[in-house]
């Protein structure tokens, strides 16, 4: 049985990656320091399971990586933990760089200790594969589209201390030989998102009747990539991708995020309509630009494709559909973010 050191596995895409590894029978040591966006309700369903072992702490305490890795014995390590919201990193960019930079730095040296103390097979077949974002390669025009090779132009804190991070990997492979693999993919979207984020956000207020806030004019676009889909490429280059190589991951699903809002409205219109009868559109209010906004980003997964074999399952359309059902059904999940209850269990209320 293969056993992963999954780090920031509480987090949205981490514990949606968690869920998956652990039903296919994957072992999963899971390392996350809970921050506000930790929630380990997501992680109810494995409460027992013998695979998923749960250890709150940071991915910078060399001390405690160093025994998780030495107690273990994983096969491979997925850092997803890391700060992610654009946001928060222009109102507080400090804490972006300790966790996605230092943090990771940390963890990149326990890796390659342990990795020097492997042999045969096990030295061999060890991998580190760094999680990463589209955003290091700044914004687009109108045309063209990420590649592995788009220099690296990052715009906010938080992208310019993810562009760090996937340097420090691609060091760490360079310099000392560590077998690392590194994704940049588009915006995800999916269950157990944080309300943060444009989806959950905007489905959480439109449910409520609330007003729908979009940045500047709307047409800002993004590639959308279900979370599913993710989670299934990571799992895919950790099988067959080549050492040292980065590997684009994407939905084929560029929009707008007006679009993306309308398609949330009219989804709720037709399983919830507005007790006065209003259609949610109505509640769509342009607030002022984010500083920096990225115009477009779109990524060319081609040559995940073309070496791996992956496709993502869902198109846009399919995706924010389940999406959308998936918020209607696990309304408590949302409730106890929003009420900021999710947080009792690790502060051991
Ligand atoms: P998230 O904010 O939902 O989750 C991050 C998790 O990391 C949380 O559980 C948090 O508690 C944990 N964490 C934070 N600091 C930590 C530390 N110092 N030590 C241990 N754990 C820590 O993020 P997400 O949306 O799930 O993103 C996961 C990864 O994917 C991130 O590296 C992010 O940069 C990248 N990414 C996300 C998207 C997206 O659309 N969400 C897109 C591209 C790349």
């Amino acid at each position: 049985m293969q056993t992963l050191l999954v780090t920031g596995g509480a987090g949205f895409i981490g514990a949606n990656f968690v869920l998956q590894a652990v039903t296919d029978g994957l072992r999963i040591v899971n390392l996350d320091k809970l921050t506000y966006a930790g929630n380990l309700d997501t992680l109810k369903a494995l409460e027992g399971n013998g695979r998923h072992l749960f250890v709150q702490g940071d991915i910078g305490d060399r001390a405690l990586v160093a025994k998780l890795l030495a107690e273990h014995k994983p096969d491979a390590i997925v850092n997803f933990a890391a700060e992610s919201h654009v946001d928060r990193s222009i109102d507080g960019p400090a804490e972006f760089v300790q966790t996605n930079v230092v943090g990771t730095l940390g963890l990149l040296e326990c890796a390659r200790d342990y990795w020097r103390g492997l042999e045969g097979a096990a030295r061999e077949n060890f991998r580190f594969l760094h999680v990463s974002t589209d955003e290091v390669y700044g914004s687009l025009g109108e045309t063209g589209m990420f590649t592995e090779t788009t220099p690296y132009a990052p715009n906010s804190p938080y992208s310019a201390s993810k562009a760090a991070s996937d340097h420090l990997v691609r060091a760490f492979h360079h310099t000392y030989g560590l077998p690392t693999l590194t994704t940049n993919c588009s915006n995800n979207y999916g269950p157990y998102q944080f309300p943060e984020k444009l989806i959950p956000l905007v489905t959480a207020k439109a449910l409520a009747g609330e007003p729908l806030p979009v940045y500047g004019d709307g047409l800002n676009i993004r590639d959308w990539l279900f979370v599913g889909d993710h989670c299934s490429a990571i799992r895919r280059v950790l099988e067959a991708g080549r050492l040292g190589e980065t590997y684009n991951v994407g939905g084929n699903a560029e929009r707008t995020n007006i679009t993306v809002v309308k398609t949330i409205c009219v989804l709720l219109d037709q399983h919830r309509p507005l007790a006065d009868g209003r259609a949610r559109e109505s509640l769509i209010t342009y607030v002022k630009d984010r500083p920096g906004h990225d115009r477009r980003y779109a990524i060319d997964s081609s040559k995940l494709q073309r070496e791996l074999g992956w496709r993502p399952s869902e198109t846009f359309e399919s995706g924010i559909a389940t999406t959308v059902d998936w918020y209607l059904a696990n309304q408590p999940w949302v409730q106890r973010v929003l009420d900021g209850s999710y947080r009792m269990e690790r502060l051991g209320a």
